[in-house]
């Protein structure tokens, strides 16, 4: 290729999201798979969303509201912020790619948690600056790390609330202190796409940290508890004068016409979120009782999956799951070759799990 290529971009390991079932069908003639790999709802969307959606469609000629007023304004309220610290993204996905295009400059660096959600490193080179990973510690994001790694070129820290994968929760307690030793011109990023799972209350729940001194962005999605990541939609939580920025260089229309409409009807459907988190957590309860009865180690956790600990390899295990029809996820790309993560499903979904999981360990 003659187009001159930003360097920075060949250290970019692209995204590999979990295989999706239509590919199971064209490689293996398996026509039932389930899927517990991309820590989608089980239940499917939001009933109230799905006719959101299919009402709207009536209007797909027009260019959707920009501004997403009705959308924004509902968040607004749902989370008792200002609407202008509000900015919508094409998924959370989305406003991590213009957080880090907006801030970030070649040479600056970002603060990482290892292992974490991959998009933040894949942004990160895409703007040219330098992740700075701080490895978990004990599986847990290590907050006194993280602080000890700023230097002056440090513009940015992401943290991931439960962390994606290993399903730990940062307290609230040391969120708090770990503010004190960040400078205030420090992006702090917590991304809360699994919030709505997690039990524990004594965990940090950050929308409420955008209007104080430092600079908090809380990012959450309506991708996985209210059941929509095929429509993609996400939102962030920030100061207002970060929020302006952001609200430059998004594009226009970023969240379609469907998207804003099926958004706030799945904010509206209380009933089916309440009944996605006790799906998922009773789920996981029978998942994880199952597995360490048949000898495994299991790790608890505050979102919608767990680690299972596979001696012999995870990647030889996800293979062997998917010849049954089960995908999962195998934790090797995330620095825990011996790592499976499970998203739970529909108690049927778990049954068939299980089924294939004895059958190819033989416990
Ligand atoms: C799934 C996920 C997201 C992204 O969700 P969107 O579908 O882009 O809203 C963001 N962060 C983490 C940690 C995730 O696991």
């Amino acid at each position: 290729m003659k187009i001159p290529v930003p360097e920075s971009l060949w250290a970019i390991r692209p995204y590999s999201p979990g295989k999706p079932k239509e590919a199971l069908a064209r490689e293996y003639g398996i026509s039932d798979a389930v899927k517990l790999a991309s820590n989608e709802n089980p239940l499917g969307p939001s009933p109230r969303a799905m006719a959101a959606v299919s009402a709207a469609a009536a209007g797909l000629h027009r260019y959707p509201d920009g501004a997403a007023h009705d959308l924004t304004r509902r968040l607004a309220d749902h989370l008792g912020v200002p609407p202008e610290r509000i900015v919508l993204g094409n998924g959370s996905d989305e406003i991590i790619v213009m957080l880090e295009r907006a801030f970030l400059r070649p040479g600056d660096e970002v603060i990482l948690a290892r292992p974490s959600f991959l998009m933040y490193e894949i942004s990160a080179h895409a703007a040219g600056a330098t992740p700075v990973y701080v490895p978990l510690r004990d599986r847990d994001t290590d907050l006194d790390g993280m602080a000890g790694a700023v230097t002056p070129r440090t513009r940015m820290i992401f943290l991931c609330n439960p962390n994606n994968p290993t399903g730990t929760m940062i307290p609230a307690a040391d969120f708090a202190q770990f503010l004190k030793r960040i400078p205030p011109e420090v992006l702090v990023v917590v991304d809360e796409a699994y919030i709505e799972f997690a039990r524990d209350p004594n965990g940090l729940r950050s929308t409420g940290f955008s209007g104080g001194d430092h600079s908090v962005a809380t990012l959450r999605t309506f991708s996985k508890a209210y059941g929509l990541a095929g429509l993609r939609v996400g939102y962030g939580v920030m100061p207002e004068p970060v929020a302006e920025v952001l609200q430059r260089i998004r594009p226009p229309f970023n969240v379609n016409l469907p998207a804003q409409a099926g958004a706030i009807a799945a904010l509206d459907d209380a009933a089916f979120l309440e009944r996605t988190v006790r799906t998922v957590h009773e789920g996981m309860d029978f998942l994880r009782a199952e597995l360490e009865n048949a000898g495994f180690q299991t790790f608890p956790s505050e979102a919608n999956f767990f680690l299972v600990s596979v001696a012999g390899g995870a990647d030889a295990l996800f293979e062997a799951l998917l010849r049954e029809g089960v995908i999962v996820r195998s934790m090797t790309a995330y620095g825990y070759p011996d790592q499976i993560r499970i998203s739970v499903g529909t108690p049927e979904e778990n049954r068939r799990f299980l089924a294939a999981f004895r059958k190819v360990t033989g416990r």
